[in-house]
């Protein structure tokens, strides 16, 4: 039987039958081993904590990766991803509990189906790969099991890691596959943008998940592979995949119309999630959206820390000032108006808008209403009197959801209808019926004001809780805890998993530290933060290397601080 690391387990073994607490002399050690190096990273205080993290790193002659896996900064963030979900496969068919609690446990978070840069698995351009993960320390009751020790760390966790990892062990196509998808996409959502381009579905894309909790592919006898209207139909030459064709969305204003349940809010979804590369055989490979893209929809209840969101809402009964609007309490309208000016502060290029999940007053206002309500009496402008000046004013795209409302078709540049799960363009037919059946509503001509700064009040960004410095956990893709607050973060739908949870937390709590806050807007040090990251890595988060950490973007992080209750800002003026 192949062990490794002869002093560790002789160690270990010496330990059998004592208190936990021996297994904290582990804590910091280095262990070597043909290529392999074992570190005790920390040590978990009993056998129902959190598992112990353990780092392994496999030096590039024991990786043996073919260079191609590791030829640039993308295809090692693929490389490292395609590790990732190997261990995570190897690690659940090991689950064999060796004792009291999580004794045995070799903890691997699931990733999501989009390729992330995330802290379990690096892949560096020496070709090192480094492998971080839980590993829950056998005992019976409080007694140190060192024998099951010793098997675990010594045979089990560097099998599996060379598994993973290693040229013979893995399957090289499958790598090769991965890391050349992941640069295609890449690649291709950069063209989209330079040739004037908002989004892009390739032909023969899976937009459909198999459920509303499971979001891998529906299965190929059910799905109806997505075919681009001809008139939309453009074609892009991939760098390893070669030419590929399907649906260009230009930047402008984008209708996507159609009959209920015909795959509308299917479409906008795989939108959302094109912001992201997507592992191969997930359907959405090659649907690409602008990087800066933001989903954007009504919360009614969320928090508002002084957005001005005065270019959808004028002034309310209540006399609130809404260029510098707080509320504890926001409705769909006034969330949905904060959540497009907090987007735009982060420089979102475009917006996408699902009429499921909007506040229909934000949206439009027909004639009807506008003649029983007067307009001195309705403080919202709607979307629909925006969209186009965002468009052509600010650069802001917009693709929109709008089975039941027709007034949009005098704004739009482009329709494009669902049926049957089939995109077709029906912009001409658009054109035609907004002249022959005018709607007989009068836009409101309020002038578009430019979005009024406003500077965090720094002491309200507070991750301690007690005398805890830094109570910062992830609850899931859905929720934070921060300091003594649990932020809801569940209508933040780009945020695919809990890693970039915990990441932003880990950001927000060092961003006093980091920047000069009180002269920055939310968004301003979002952008900060995002460029620092990239600069530095994940891992900088992170002194410890203890968390389990996904990448995220500026737009996540800002929609984060953004709903921080305890949030203050000040108008800049
Ligand atoms: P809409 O927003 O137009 O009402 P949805 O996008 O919610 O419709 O889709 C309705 C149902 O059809 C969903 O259950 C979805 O999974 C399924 N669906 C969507 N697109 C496809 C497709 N291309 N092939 C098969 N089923 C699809
Ligand atoms: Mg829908």
């Amino acid at each position: 039987m192949d062990r490794f690391f002869a002093q560790l387990d002789e160690l270990l073994k010496r330990l059998h039958g004592a208190g936990y607490g021996g297994y904290k002399r582990l804590q910091g050690r280095v262990f070597r081993d043909r290529g392999l190096e074992l570190r005790v990273i920390h040590v978990q205080a009993d056998p129902f904590a959190p598992p112990s993290t353990v780092a392994v790193r496999v030096e590039r002659d024991r990786a043996d990766l073919p260079a191609w896996a590791f030829a640039n900064s993308v295809r090692r963030v693929a490389c490292a991803d395609f590790i990732h979900r190997n261990l995570a496969r190897l690690a659940r068919q090991w689950a064999k509990p060796l004792g009291t609690g999580r004794s045995g446990e070799i903890d691997v978070p699931r990733p999501a189906q989009e390729v992330l840069q995330r802290s379990t698995v690096t892949v560096f351009d020496t070709g090192d790969v480094l492998v971080r993960l839980g590993v829950g320390l056998p005992a019976t009751g409080r007694r140190v099991r060192g024998r099951e020790a010793a098997e675990l760390l010594c045979h089990v966790l560097p099998r599996l890691v060379l598994e993973a990892t290693v040229r013979g062990e893995i399957d090289l196509g499958a790598l090769r596959t991965h890391v050349e998808t992941v640069e295609d996409a890449t690649w291709l959502r950069e063209q989209v943008t330079a040739a004037g381009l908002v989004a892009f579905v390739a032909d023969g894309a899976i937009l459909p998940r198999r459920s509303g909790v499971d979001d891998r592919p529906m299965g190929a006898d059910e799905a109806v592979p997505f075919s681009s209207p001809p008139s939309l139909r453009k074609e892009f030459e991939l760098p390893n995949r070669g030419k590929i064709s399907g649906m260009a969305i230009p930047a402008g204003v984008t209708l996507i119309v159609g009959g209920a349940y015909h795959g509308k809010s299917t479409l906008l979804r795989a939108l959302e999630r094109g912001v992201y590369n997507h592992v191969p055989g997930d359907g959405r490979e090659f649907v690409v959206a602008d990087a800066t893209a933001v989903k954007i929809r009504a919360e009614d209840g969320r928090y508002v820390a002084g957005t001005d969101v005065c270019n959808f809402i004028a002034e309310l009964p209540t006399g609130a000032d809404t260029t510098h609007f707080v509320t504890q309490s926001a409705s769909g309208s006034t969330s949905q108006a904060a959540a497009i000016i907090e987007a735009l502060e982060v420089g979102a290029k475009c917006l996408l808008i699902d009429e499921d999940t909007s506040a229909t007053n934000l949206m439009v206002r027909d004639a009807r209403m506008q003649r029983l309500v007067p307009g001195e009496y309705e403080p919202i402008t709607p979307y629909v009197d925006r969209v186009g000046y965002l468009f052509r004013q600010l650069g802001v795209s917009s693709i929109l959801v709008v089975g039941g409302n027709g007034d949009y078709l005098d704004v739009a540049d482009r329709v494009i209808c669902m049926r049957e799960y089939r995109p077709i363009d029906v912009t001409e037919e658009a054109r035609r019926v907004a002249r022959e059946l005018p709607t007989g509503r009068v836009p409101v001509r309020r002038p578009w004001r430019s979005i009024r700064r406003r500077l965090l009040v720094p002491e309200t960004i507070d991750p301690s809780r007690g005398r805890k410095a830094c109570a910062v956990r992830a609850r899931g893709r859905g929720a934070l805890e921060f300091g003594s607050e649990l932020l809801d973060l569940a209508a933040v739908e780009q945020i695919v998993e809990s890693g970039q949870v915990q990441a932003i937390g880990l950001a927000l709590a060092r961003a006093r530290e980091l920047l000069p806050l009180a002269r920055m807007s939310p968004g301003e040090c979002a952008v900060q933060i995002e460029s620092l990251i990239r600069e530095q890595g994940l891992d900088w988060l992170d002194r410890a290397g203890r968390a389990v950490l996904s990448e995220f973007r500026a737009h996540e992080l800002a929609a984060a601080l953004n709903r921080l209750r305890s949030l203050r800002t000040r108008p800049a003026d």
